[in-house]
């Protein structure tokens, strides 16, 4: 039985076509169960089951036929959750009879509902013409086999099956936040790289063609990271500076160079390499690498465009919406001329640069829409939405007359809540509210000179070192937290220590650990590598001489003496660098991340050995609830409003109450959400360090609440039993204070 239901299940993933996916799945389990009707009823938008594949029963009522949740015995095993096994369906209170499906002879009935993450996608039948009970064997199968499919129609997305049925509005992942409405232009983004592979004339040829392709491409990445930099912003201009880097001759041109060796010619050297080392990234198990890959075939395919001198435009005046299967940052850079609302990429990734881009640039993006942009032609009107994940192709009037409203007023919103960054910053109870800057790959933001920010509340040193293929040195340390520093002019900037491992691992460190979010990670690193860690220190030592205040921050603290043995390797590099430079470090503060529980109830020891706290919600949430939060199976249960994690923030804040001397802040991803924001205000805690994309609405909803009132209801808020009880009550407190609006828009 297991072995058929693998096949089953693999068998289903291996067919492109979903229509042909679920219908091969009923046959085969029609087979397996030895029975004569096998159907699938999947749950449409409108909350009701359809019927999407069946073996069985009338071919014309697929896609037709249709039971209410709770209506007939399909209906009734969704309703129950449960798996409903009926030995003659003409004795059941539940049946309904449908006479389009034509199943008068069928008697007997075993349905499941099928859940993806408590979701229900649908209901697995199997029916038999024969009175009978199902045994607890077919039991057990039709169950487990629901169970597999849910993973897998997940992944079709069952909307999607039920759209290619019907209508033009489907729902995808939201990767960059806003509305476009706008025609679409296709585009032909994949990294193909079939072409035939041909042996050279000769090397010296084949070599001077190279050359003279790479100096193409280098000027070309020069012009459009200079561009970035002076006309956007800078994630842009360092992605261009690493496909620079990657230009080097002792990167992807040595392996070219090994290809032309071997008597390739310049295309086929390039196509060899770069498959090749694609291949090494894709083959890597952080998502972040992983992701590089595509940048790797982005820059082969440039390279291969200039030894073809081949050039491709799309040509519009109008505002588009770019339609393409792949696309990669180079080919958005390429069409920064064009007037791009939107960005419409089936296989992107939330860590994608593309996905960076569009952020960085405010251009609403989704990803990821099923079989959707099957139904998309040139010049379509499409609406997406980058919140919400949503597509619909020629709307109807209502929707578009809506959407465009809503347009309107996100506009004006949006910069109110600019504007308002320009204001002092603001103050509650006569304290000043200090709002601050998470950064790493975006180093610099122009938003830091703005008036209401008070600096850099966060900068993950590690990303650099991700980003590079080797540990950095103390001079290409420096550069990077100089950078920082220096565009943070009169401004506070805290730089974390190496945070590396977990999720963050460094490709020239290896680290195979079985539980790695447990494992060797943060300061465990860096305590470990004496040398590394004084290294770093003595960096962020020489870029701090650039600014009146710099913190240096530790992560992934679990007990008191990491803290002592780290303080005294900050006092040896001090000490070293006053001997040699004779520089000053006053201004320095020492402090850590509050990410790890056990910290929670040993404050006073801590305190006694820093300046100041950060809390880390973002881990301190995954370690107090036990849940990955990388890990898709169990997002649901992260849950940064769990009761237990508030109250844990809410005792933070307690106890900081009675050391003014100590600061307090928080850059967890909480700080930057409305709700979030506002509990933690009310639980004491004045210092938020959050993504630069939030900041602007939370400082302008700061300045719009009544901070007693969420005072008021804390109490409320930390008895609740769960997360959807808290969620409630914001909500109701949202709704009295006529504040709504302020928390979507
Ligand atoms: C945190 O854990 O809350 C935090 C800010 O650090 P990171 O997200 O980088 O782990
Ligand atoms: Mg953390």
């Amino acid at each position: 039985m297991l072995d058929k239901l693998r096949e089953i299940i693999q068998a289903v993933e291996a067919i492109d076509d979903n229509k042909q996916a679920i219908n091969h799945l009923v046959s085969a389990t029609k087979q397996v169960m030895a029975c004569q009707c096998s159907s699938l009823y999947l749950l449409t938008q409108k909350n009701t089951l359809e019927l999407a594949a069946s073996d069985g029963l009338a071919k014309n009522a697929i896609g037709k036929a249709e039971l209410a949740i709770g209506e007939g015995i399909v209906g009734t095993s969704a309703l129950k959750q449960e798996l409903v096994n009926i030995s003659d369906v003409r004795l059941s209170p539940d049946f309904k009879h449908l006479p389009q499906v034509e199943e008068d002879k069928l008697l007997s009935l075993l349905a499941t509902p099928i859940f993806h993450r408590r979701k229900l996608l649908g209901v697995l039948v199997v029916q038999d013409d024969k009175v009978r009970v199902f045994n607890s064997d077919e039991q057990s199968f039709l169950i487990t086999l629901a169970a597999q499919l849910a993973w897998v129609l997940n992944q079709l997305d069952v909307y999607h099956l039920q759209h290619s049925f019907n209508n033009n509005h489907f729902t995808g992942l939201g990767v960059s936040p806003g509305i476009a409405i706008a025609k679409a232009s296709l585009f032909d983004g994949t990294n193909d790289f079939s072409i035939e592979l041909k042996k050279g004339a000769s090397i010296e040829v084949e070599t001077s063609t190279l050359q003279q392709a790479l100096a193409e491409c280098r000027k070309l990445f020069g012009q459009w990271r200079d561009e970035f930099k002076s006309q956007h912003n800078d994630s842009g201009a360092q992605i261009f500076d690493s496909y620079l880097s990657l230009l080097e001759p002792y990167s992807l041109p040595a392996e070219f160079e090994v290809q032309l060796q071997q008597g390739w010619n310049a295309s086929t050297a390039v196509v060899n390499a770069i498959n090749q080392v694609s291949q090494q990234f894709n083959e890597m198990d952080d998502a972040y690498l992983k992701q590089r890959s595509l940048d790797i075939l982005d820059i082969g395919k440039r390279i291969l465009q200039h030894i073809y001198k081949d050039k491709r435009r799309i040509n519009s005046k109008e505002p588009i919406i770019l339609v393409a299967s792949q696309a990669s940052a180079s080919m958005l850079a390429e069409l920064l001329e064009l007037p791009i609302a939107g960005i419409l990429i089936q296989e992107a990734g939330i860590h994608s640069h593309l996905a960076i881009l569009a952020r960085s640039m405010a251009i609403p993006m989704i990803m990821d829409i099923g079989n959707g942009l099957q139904h998309i032609h040139e010049g379509d009107q499409l609406i997406i939405d980058g919140e919400k994940g949503e597509l619909y192709i020629d709307p109807v009037p209502l929707v578009f007359k809506a959407y465009q409203s809503q347009i309107a007023s996100l506009k004006a919103e949006n910069q109110k809540h600019i504007d308002s960054l320009d204001y002092p910053p603001v103050q509650l109870d006569g304290q000043q509210i200090g709002l601050m800057l998470n950064a790493g790959l975006n180093a610099v933001n122009p938003l830091i000179k703005k008036k209401s920010v008070k600096g850099v509340g966060l900068y993950r040193s590690e990303i650099p070192f991700m980003l590079a293929d080797h540990y950095l040195s103390e001079d290409q340390q420096y550069q990077y937290y100089k950078k920082v520093i220096r565009s943070a002019v009169g401004k506070s900037v805290c730089i974390r220590t190496l945070d590396a491992g977990g999720d963050k691992p460094l490709k020239y460190f290896p680290m195979k650990e079985d539980n790695p979010y447990l494992g060797w990670r943060g300061i465990r690193i860096s305590l470990d590598h004496p040398e590394l860690f004084l290294m770093q220190l003595r960096a962020i030592l020489r870029a701090s001489v650039y600014a009146n205040s710099v913190q240096i921050m530790l992560p992934m603290v679990c007990s008191v003496s990491e803290i002592r043995r780290a303080k005294e390797y900050l006092l040896q590099a001090k000490q070293e660098l006053i001997t040699e430079q004779n520089l000053d470090f006053s201004h320095i503060q020492f402090g850590i991340m509050l990410e790890v529980p056990s910290l929670l109830w040993q404050l006073n020891e801590v305190l006694e050995l820093v300046d100041f706290i950060s809390v880390g919600s973002n881990d301190l949430s995954q370690y107090l609830l036990a849940v990955d939060r990388t890990n898709a199976a169990v997002s649901n249960l992260y849950q940064s409003y769990h009761p237990g994690v508030l109250k844990a923030l809410a005792h933070i804040a307690t106890e900081l109450q009675s050391r003014p001397d100590k600061h307090l802040s928080i850059c967890g991803e909480l700080a930057g959400e409305p709700s979030g924001a506002l509990l933690l205000l009310a639980m004491g805690y004045r210092n938020l360090s959050m993504n630069p994309n939030s900041i602007a609405k939370i400082n302008y909803l700061l300045r719009k609440i009544d901070v007693k009132q969420w005072q008021q209801l804390l109490p409320r808020v930390l008895a609740c039993s769960d997360a959807e009880q808290v969620q409630k009550l914001i909500e109701q407190q949202l709704q009295q204070s006529g504040m709504t609006n302020l928390m979507t828009s």
